[in-house]
């Protein structure tokens, strides 16, 4: 699972990585010709759920420990807003990556072999 998630690589193989571009995933494995589309929609709502929520989390966390030590003020919120932008862009790959392992582990990506 951390392979796959922290490096983007293959949950099958672990050998090739999934990612063609910054956010875009390869259709299949170029190692072990495993399925990474799955079925259509399957990758949707997922990652984008899973970052926001990292998102969320790391923007009140950034609040809560701005706010007690500066007390409420109006940069604490923008700084707070931005860390939570700044989370959910630098989450995003990982998000995805792993949503693909949850995707495998769950079934839906057949095809290739170990
Ligand atoms: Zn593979």
């Amino acid at each position: 699972m951390w392979q796959t998630t922290i490096r983007g690589v293959c949950p099958q193989c672990a050998t090739a990585k999934i990612f063609a571009g910054v956010y875009t995933l390869r259709p299949r494995c170029p190692s072990c010709n495993l399925d990474l589309a799955g079925r259509h929609g399957a990758h949707y709502g997922g990652p984008i759920a899973l970052g926001y929520g990292v998102g969320g989390i790391a923007g009140l966390g950034t609040f809560a420990l701005l706010a007690s030590r500066f007390g409420f003020r109006t940069w604490v919120v923008w700084a707070s807003v931005g860390a939570v932008v700044l989370a959910i862009l630098l989450s995003f790959r990982q998000c995805k990556a792993w949503w693909t392992w949850w995707l495998y582990k769950a079934g839906e990506l057949k095809g290739g072999r170990r």
